[in-house]
């Protein structure tokens, strides 16, 4: 079994990407520029966007924390978000998800100028990877396809079953895995999807992006499979991912662990996202 070690390529990712963001600031007389919004005080968030701008700091990419209190008003959060849109020196806006309660995400999220829509939820962002344009791809299943490519593993004519079909996760997921050049021949499976078992048994790649802690058993595994388990659960054991990686570690080909596996990739892939924002904004990348 090879492990897939989604840690050590994150902090190699990030070492290429000092080098990168260092020769960028030579030439624009500025390193790009990254606008965090965290709104109110949810402890998970918290720790997330500490990560994000510690990520940043590593990086030499300049982030810039805005930190509205849980009673901002739509309207403001809107003004903030324009302000951001307008700033030059900023190439990345990434509003912190979820919202307290009584303000409207997705308004906020269309609300952001797509060339700075590092997160690439924005609509735009979405249709682009849909029609398979250049452009920001969310960063879970960017990281995802950066393990994959990273460790050779192969994925013409295989067959990719992902596990969850969130707008942040599974599907774009399905969609990256199954882009020309990729060439997985991908089912997307959900809560009402009839024989999950059967159908993660026919996976040579399974993605899971569910939710639930251990969901997938070592018995919905084929032998020689690569697992690539998004999942982070909250336990009382500590965090634990989606799939039961102890008793499916003899069986699968690779797999990826939980800590230690996609989540700091996702960190990663925001990085290069916003060196790519920056490039592109500069008109130094198609
Ligand atoms: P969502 O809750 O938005 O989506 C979960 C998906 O799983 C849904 O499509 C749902 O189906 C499906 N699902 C739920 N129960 C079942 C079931 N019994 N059988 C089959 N499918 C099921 O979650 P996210 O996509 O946001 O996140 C998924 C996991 O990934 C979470 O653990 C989250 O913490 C983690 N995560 C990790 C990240 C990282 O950086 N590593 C980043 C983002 C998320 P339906 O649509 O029918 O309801």
């Amino acid at each position: 079994m090879k492990l897939i070690d989604g840690k050590a390529t994150a902090q190699t990712i990030r070492e290429e990407l000092k080098t990168e963001v260092a020769a960028l600031k030579d030439r624009l007389g500025r390193a790009p520029g990254l606008a965090v919004v965290l709104v109110g005080e949810d402890p998970a968030s918290q720790v997330y966007v500490r990560n994000k701008i510690k990520a940043c700091e590593d990086t030499g990419i300049v982030s810039k924390a805005f930190r509205p209190e849980a009673s901002v008003s739509q309207a403001e959060l809107e003004d903030l978000v324009r302000r951001l849109n307008a700033d030059p020196e900023l190439d990345g806006i990434l509003v912190q998800l979820p919202l307290p309660r009584g303000l409207d995400s997705q308004r906020i999220l269309d609300l952001i100028d797509p060339a700075k829509d590092v997160d690439g939820f924005h609509p735009v962002s979405m249709g682009r990877l849909t029609l398979g344009l250049p452009g920001l791809r969310p960063c879970t299943p960017a990281g995802v396809m950066e393990l994959l490519r990273r460790y050779d593993i192969p994925t013409k004519g295989k067959k990719a079953v992902v596990v969850g079909r969130s707008n942040i996760v599974g599907k774009p997921m399905a969609l990256l895995l199954a882009q020309p050049g990729v060439d997985a021949t991908v089912t997307l499976c959900h809560s009402r999807t009839r024989d999950l078992a059967a159908e993660c048994r026919q996976a040579d790649i399974l993605v899971a992006a569910i939710g639930k802690a251990n969901f997938i058993t070592a018995d919905m595994i084929k032998d020689g499979a690569v697992v690539i388990d998004v999942g982070m659960n909250r336990t009382e054991k500590g965090l634990a991912g989606d799939c039961d990686f102890h008793a499916m570690k003899d069986k699968v080909a690779a797999i990826t662990p939980v800590p230690g596996g996609v989540g700091p990739m996702t960190i990663a892939m925001l990085m290069v996202n916003t060196l790519a924002a920056c490039r592109r904004r500069m008109g130094l990348e198609s």
